[in-house]
């Protein structure tokens, strides 16, 4: 059959790896075209994942604030919540960067298919549009970036609509008296954030002994205590057996030791992880490898075992985060064009938009503990920055992670309000082989929330003692 498109360089996804693995390709000259499944660029993160997530949580931050402000003397009174609204504004939110991807993809000439791209040889994948309609595309080199979905655990009744996933949840669809949340991970944790500030009763149940397992503990506490505060409960070692929809609500039964056997909810967010796309793309008629999980394996080059064929973003592995798929698809699209290029990164910053936030980067401490490796941790207390107190915020941290032989900089975590926005500056310190003399001498601006990223070098340089 004759291909209805021929391209050099076909991505396949168009979520943060694959647009800008298609815009990158297109920059260096290359005749790109990007298949979507949705009539939408942006994929989850976009749509439905870190952009409306974080528009629902600010609103839960000014919520918050304004509650807070009695304590210094300003009261607003009980506040009114308009859903409608609230929902209209993260949709505009959303619209508005689609709309710009949209403009950024025209300007350089990227051809969007729209449709399911599946591979039918190992340079042709044909797309099935939403009305049927079959295009097919031959390509000399291919970029997969077709992404993860929700896991779906088989003790719920995903066909009643009390039920959701994140997607569902971020569509906000009411205010729900009583929410279960179960997993306690990142996406699980910001969503009970969104709906406890808005009025939402919220029970998080998590399987494991610490919620957002992967952050060190100490790092989480504070978050745990703010939450105990807010009125949202939080079960560990706690498994959801069985969910059955009725019509007063879901009954849920537990496994565990703390909660009560069954337990009645208005709605159901299961955010216990995502899923590889890998297995769903047609990948054996291309010759791809897939693993049993459905990831698929990539060099160091992102290059598949196919040659002409890369594969970027939550599909080859975690971390799942948006700023790790755009790295690898700028260096896809790259090393597809000629470079003679590699994953070089030391580390990739995770960050938990919670109230208050979290945020790690490189080495933890629990992981030293269990890889045997020696450490220098240095801490800084939140309660010693006058911009915290400042903000009534001294719950917060900065720690940093030393090698002692070396006293370069290897890790680091901060909890506390805007803690993302300053984990920037530990990663680009491990990137660039700091020591702590480096950030310690470099004068932060003061009164910052930064300076605390100064004071933790200061401290393990022996400058400063005695916070505690
Ligand atoms: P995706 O964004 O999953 O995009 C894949 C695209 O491929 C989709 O648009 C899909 O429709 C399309 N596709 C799949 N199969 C096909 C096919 N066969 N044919 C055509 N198209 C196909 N990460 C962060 O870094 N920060 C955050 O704050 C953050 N918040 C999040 C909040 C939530 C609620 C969720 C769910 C995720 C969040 N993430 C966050 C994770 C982030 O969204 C993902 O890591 C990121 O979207 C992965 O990008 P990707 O390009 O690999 O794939």
């Amino acid at each position: 059959r004759k291909p209805d498109i021929d391209c050099e360089m076909l991505v396949l996804g168009a979520g943060p790896g694959g647009y800008t693995a298609a815009f990158r390709s297109a920059d260096l000259g290359m005749d790109t075209v990007l298949v979507e499944r949705y009539d939408v660029l942006g994929g989850v993160c976009l749509n439905v994942g870190c952009i409306p997530s974080k528009a629902l949580l600010h609103a839960a931050e000014v919520l918050n604030e304004a509650k807070h402000a009695a304590d210094y003397g300003i009261s607003f009174g009980t506040p009114k919540i308009d859903v409608d609204k609230l929902r209209a504004h993260k949709d505009k939110v959303v619209g508005q960067m689609v709309k710009g991807l949209a403009g950024m993809a025209k300007q350089r000439k990227v051809r969007t298919v729209t449709g399911t791209g599946m591979f039918v040889s190992p340079n042709e994948l044909e797309v099935t549009g939403a009305d049927g309609k079959l295009t097919l595309i031959r390509f000399a080199k291919a970029i997969i970036a077709a992404g993860s979905q929700p896991v779906k655990l088989p003790a719920f009744p995903w066909d009643d609509p009390r039920v959701m996933d994140s997607t569902d949840a971020l569509m906000l669809a009411d205010i729900p008296k009583k929410l279960l949340v179960v997993g306690g991970g990142i996406i699980g944790l910001e969503m009970a954030c969104v709906y406890s500030a808005l009025g939402s009763a919220v029970t998080v149940v998590e399987f494991m002994p610490q919620l957002m397992p992967g952050a060190d503990p100490d790092l989480v506490k504070p978050l745990a205590e703010r939450l105990k505060k807010q009125g949202v409960a939080v079960h560990l070692k706690t498994k959801v057996a069985k969910v059955e929809a009725k019509k007063n609500g879901l009954h849920a039964t537990f496994e565990g030791e703390l909660v009560p056997e069954t337990s009645v909810f208005d709605r159901a967010l299961v955010s216990v992880g995502r899923a590889p796309n890998g297995a769903k793309i047609g990948a054996d008629q291309a010759g791809i490898a897939v693993t049993d999980r459905g990831f698929i394996p990539v060099d160091r080059q992102m290059r598949t075992n196919v040659p002409h064929i890369f594969a970027i973003g939550d599909l080859v592995g975690q971390p799942m985060l948006a700023h790790k798929a755009t790295h690898e698809g700028k260096l896809a699209a790259e090393v597809a064009h000629g470079a003679k290029k590699e994953w070089v990164a030391r580390v990739i910053p995770s960050v938990a938009y919670t109230d208050p936030e979290i945020a790690w980067v490189g080495v933890t401490e629990t992981e030293a503990k269990a890889k045997n490796l020696a450490v220098h941790v240095a801490k800084f207390p939140w309660a010693a920055s006058g911009r915290a107190v400042g903000l009534g915020r001294t719950e917060g941290f900065t720690k940093l992670i030393f090698d002692p032989d070396t006293d370069r900089v290897i890790g680091g975590g901060i909890v506390g309000v805007r803690a993302g926005d300053l984990i920037a500056e530990i990663a680009l310190a491990i990137e660039m082989g700091c020591e702590a003399a480096d950030i310690g001498h470099t004068i932060h601006p003061h009164p910052t929330l930064s300076e605390s990223v100064g004071m933790a070098a200061e401290i393990q340089e022996g400058s400063i003692t005695d916070l505690y």
